[in-house]
């Protein structure tokens, strides 16, 4: 983990509250904060983020409660279209007095007794993503068969029309029913793939 911060604006200088178990101090704070993106989602550039939180001083550190929130840019994982919708995320962390005891994991203070908090906020903005976003809960999702926007239009290709992750496996059974493209032997030849597997983990 970097121990940059690319954020002055989430720096928040914390000497009154450091090895001063139950002191405590309420923050606020809001800037944008870049490159905050998913292949489904973002927070446009700009956009700012808005930081509410409370800041308590505790035997190993300081503690951070409060809430994250900003103005995402979604992707509606049917329709394709963009659309806008806000985001409020809580969040409870606890930053390390000793940084070299949070190398890997946790989040930890500068060596100055300044809290850098956009680490934190980033990861919870991006856990905060809906990783399928819709732009409505009955959006009509693209025609599967000439792409057409259906809540937009009415191609006349019906819409009995198949779910669209049905649609992708009834075309990848028409991939399968020909030649392997991948395949470099002889046409006649056993082509197990046992690597091939889906191991995806839950
Ligand atoms: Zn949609
Ligand atoms: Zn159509």
């Amino acid at each position: 983990m970097s121990k940059q911060t690319t954020a002055p604006e989430f720096v928040v200088d914390v000497r009154e509250l450091v090895s001063r178990p139950g002191a405590h101090k309420h923050v606020v704070l809001e800037a944008p904060l870049p490159e905050l993106a998913t292949p489904v989602a973002r927070v446009a550039d700009g956009t700012p983020v808005h930081v509410d939180v409370e800041i308590e001083s505790v035997v190993e550190g300081l503690l951070v409660t409060g809430e994250v929130a900003t103005r995402a840019t979604l992707q509606c994982a049917r329709c394709l279209c963009e659309f806008s919708d806000d985001l409020t995320v809580g969040v409870r962390e606890l930053f390390a007095l000793d940084p070299a005891g949070a190398e890997e994991e946790g989040y930890a203070l500068l060596r100055d007794d300044r809290l850098p908090l956009d680490t934190m906020v980033r990861d919870a903005v991006v856990l905060a993503f809906p990783s399928a976003p819709l732009h409505s809960a009955d959006c009509a999702g693209l025609c599967t068969v000439c792409g057409a926007d259906r809540n937009l239009v009415d191609c006349g290709h019906g819409r009995q029309a198949v779910d669209p992750r049905w649609a992708a496996l009834a075309g990848l059974g028409a991939q399968l029913d020909t030649a392997d493209p991948t395949s470099q032997g002889p046409p006649a030849g056993p082509e197990p793939h046992p690597e091939e597997e889906d191991d995806a983990r839950p």
